[in-house]
């Protein structure tokens, strides 16, 4: 959804109030990875015009975001409570990343793009390994039995063929 800037922009010390439905269905996190947005609240943003088309915008939103366990692959809902504060230079934005993105977000100088905006937000709080809880077992690498499930007949032994050759041969040194 686009806020039309317009008016906040046309006098120092304006300020808007909006609430507006957040479009995207997905987020995009990169090429090829998408996670469906299971559940979105309307984004409530207000802006503030400073002086001379610095303008600071806040706003808030709460999203429910369908991933993967990082260890299971189980499907888990990850809330995130998003609450932003930006300020911008509108005319000339500054060099740092906080502007510069902040800027993409108001492309031509009238519009801002909240959807950009709020993807932005789940970018930065998006934990970077979300697990479906803290300690799931994961999978078993041989058989790909769910561990948290219970446990597979892979489970006896090294996990890894290599050290219970190395095992074996430390073994028969202890012999002789
Ligand atoms: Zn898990
Ligand atoms: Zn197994």
């Amino acid at each position: 959804m686009l806020i039309d800037l317009t008016y906040v922009l046309s006098q120092d010390g304006n300020t808007q109030e909006e609430t507006v439905a957040l479009d995207m269905t997905h987020f995009r996190k990169s090429k090829g990875e998408f996670y469906k947005l299971a559940d979105k609240s309307p984004v409530q943003v207000s802006i503030h015009h400073e002086k001379d088309q610095v303008i600071t915008i806040t706003g808030q939103c709460r999203v429910s975001l369908q991933v993967n366990c990082a260890r299971c692959l189980k499907p888990v809902r990850k809330d995130l409570e998003l609450i932003f504060t930006h300020r911008v230079d509108v005319l000339h934005p500054g060099e740092d990343e906080d502007e510069l993105e902040m800027s993409l977000c108001i492309g031509d100088g009238k519009m801002l793009d909240v959807d950009q905006l709020v993807h932005n937000e789940i970018l930065i709080n998006l934990p970077i390994r979300v697990l479906c809880k803290e300690d799931c077992k994961g999978i078993c690498p041989v058989c790909g039995q769910n561990l948290n499930e219970g446990a597979c007949s892979c489970d006896q032994g090294p996990a890894d063929p290599r050290m219970a050759a190395f095992q074996e041969i430390f073994s028969k040194f202890k012999e002789v």
